[in-house]
């Protein structure tokens, strides 16, 4: 069965990996729908691969069967790149996506459009058997606007602006083609048709 257990309990995330790998035929299901509990995962890694393989490792472990894992995250270059890894909690970990979208506002108040700069970036960690490890990345260039734009998306979809236009503006479809997790997928697709699946 060319089934992938999606290392994630984000609904969004699921559906967006869904939408790229069916073309090939592969399904992706929660691990809660498989009746496996993820818990909570430490993601103590310095990179985005590094936690992309803890969460598909813990996921692998658990359910013995073929997962995909995913880490990603907003690296602003006015700030050196944060929040980087640490977007999940910055602000804090029960944050909500506003309360970050707020406070990025506030520390790029005093920046100038030409300076705010930014990607998102994703690595994506797929777990074949216990002997094959897939490890593919992906990144989308934009801006931080200085107002949110777009009812879409989540995270920091309305003010991350590519070609004049928030993620939160686009249809799924649309940021499908720009994002940092399409373009990390896409790569993911085409290293799989290197496999055979029964
Ligand atoms: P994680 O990959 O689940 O650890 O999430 C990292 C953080 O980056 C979360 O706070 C997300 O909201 C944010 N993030 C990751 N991908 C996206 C995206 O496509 N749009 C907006 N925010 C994102």
């Amino acid at each position: 069965m060319k089934e992938f257990i999606i290392a994630t309990n984000n609904a969004h995330k699921v559906a967006e990996i869904e939408r790229i790998l069916s073309p090939l035929g592969f399904t992706a299901v929660t691990a809660k729908q498989r009746g496996f509990d993820l818990g909570d995962v430490v993601e103590d890694g310095d990179t985005f691969r590094a936690n992309a393989y803890i969460k598909a490792k813990h996921a692998f472990d658990l359910c013995h069967a073929p997962v995909i894992a995913d880490d990603s995250g907003l690296c602003v270059d006015a700030l050196g790149g944060r929040p980087g890894v640490y977007s999940a909690r910055y602000g804090g970990h029960d944050a909500s996506p506003l309360v970050k979208i707020s406070l990025l506002l506030d520390e790029l108040k005093d920046v100038p459009d030409r300076e705010r700069t930014a990607h998102f970036s994703c690595a994506v960690c797929c777990i074949l058997d216990e002997d094959t490890v897939i490890e593919v990345e992906g990144r989308c260039e934009g801006v931080i606007a200085r107002e949110l734009s777009g009812d879409g998306g989540f995270g920091y979809d309305p003010v991350f602006v590519v070609d004049g236009r928030s993620f939160a503006s686009l249809s799924a479809e649309e940021k499908d083609k720009y994002s940092h997790r399409g373009n990390a997928l896409r790569n993911l697709r085409d290293a799989l048709k290197a496999y055979s699946f029964k």
